[in-house]
């Protein structure tokens, strides 16, 4: 009998280097199917590079990424499919419609035909642009981009969304619409790793943090527990343990 796989997705020791610089050094981590774990770290800390050694975009150096137990290169298809990637880089076409865009990510896992209409919808509703749906984005305010760019990566049903800053520089109403889907996506079933530095949205958002710097994995823990151990020392505020922990503000490096 096939044994269940322990992790959804597992990364374990990964290493990267760019020119003469290690940019990873052991990475690793792994999530659990319906966490919606934080990854957090300073700036240059990998979590980008991280993300697109999972997408398969780049080749990893050393180690390995194991999805459903399996490493991925035996398995890239299956975790490409299952994979919807937010970018820190909003990607949109401007020439075509919100819907147009909406249908041609959604077409290129496949989808076709009523199905890719019905999913379109349903992502364009989801992020609350079905109204705008004929507009194109280039008039949109950058929440509704973002929001668009949102609906882009889910409209195919991924179990994991990867979000890199997905709330960067934009209004209130268009973040607390972003964080109330990313909630809804989670209730529903969709696992999330969640890379953010607002600490606030980390901590309505994550049940467990993982920290990084320099390339690798500095503190994985379980969100309320850490809250717990720093309470003990006076330190209430997530920002502040991070501070304590990293040696460097999140706030001071946007
Ligand atoms: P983070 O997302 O945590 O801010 P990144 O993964 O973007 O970190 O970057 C980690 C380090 O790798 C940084 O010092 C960055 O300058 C470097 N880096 C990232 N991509 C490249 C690349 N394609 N070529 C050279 N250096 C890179």
């Amino acid at each position: 009998m096939e044994q269940a796989a322990k992790h959804l997705l597992e990364i374990r020791g990964l290493m990267k280097q760019y020119g003469n610089k290690n940019v990873l050094n052991g990475m690793k981590f792994y999530v659990d199917r319906g966490e919606v774990l934080g990854f957090l770290g300073p700036n240059g800390a990998g979590k980008s590079t991280t993300i697109r050694l999972i997408t398969g975009i780049e080749a990893v150096d050393q180690g390995k990424i194991l999805f459903e137990g399996r490493e991925i290169n035996e398995n890239l298809k299956s975790l490409q499919q299952s994979l919807g990637i937010v970018p820190q880089e909003i990607a949109l076409y401007n020439d075509l419609s919100a819907e147009q865009n909406v249908s041609f990510f959604c077409s290129l896992y496949g989808v076709r035909g009523k199905g890719l209409k019905e999913r379109t919808k349903e992502a364009l509703e989801f992020v609350g642009l079905w109204e705008h749906r004929k507009e194109r984005p280039g008039k949109f305010s950058g929440g509704m981009k973002r929001r668009l760019n949102i609906a882009c990566s889910i409209a195919h049903s991924p179990e994991i969304l990867i979000m890199d800053e997905p709330t960067v520089g934009i209004d209130p109403q268009s973040r607390n619409h972003i964080l109330s889907a990313i909630k809804e996506l989670n209730r529903r079933g969709t696992t999330v790793i969640y890379v953010s530095h607002y600490m606030e949205e980390i901590d309505a958002l994550c049940s467990r943090l993982v920290i990084a710097d320099q390339g690798a994995v500095i503190l994985d823990c379980d969100k309320e527990t850490l809250k717990r151990e720093y309470e003990k020392q006076g330190i209430s505020s997530l920002e502040d343990i991070f501070l304590s922990i990293t040696g460097s503000s999140l706030r001071d490096e946007e």
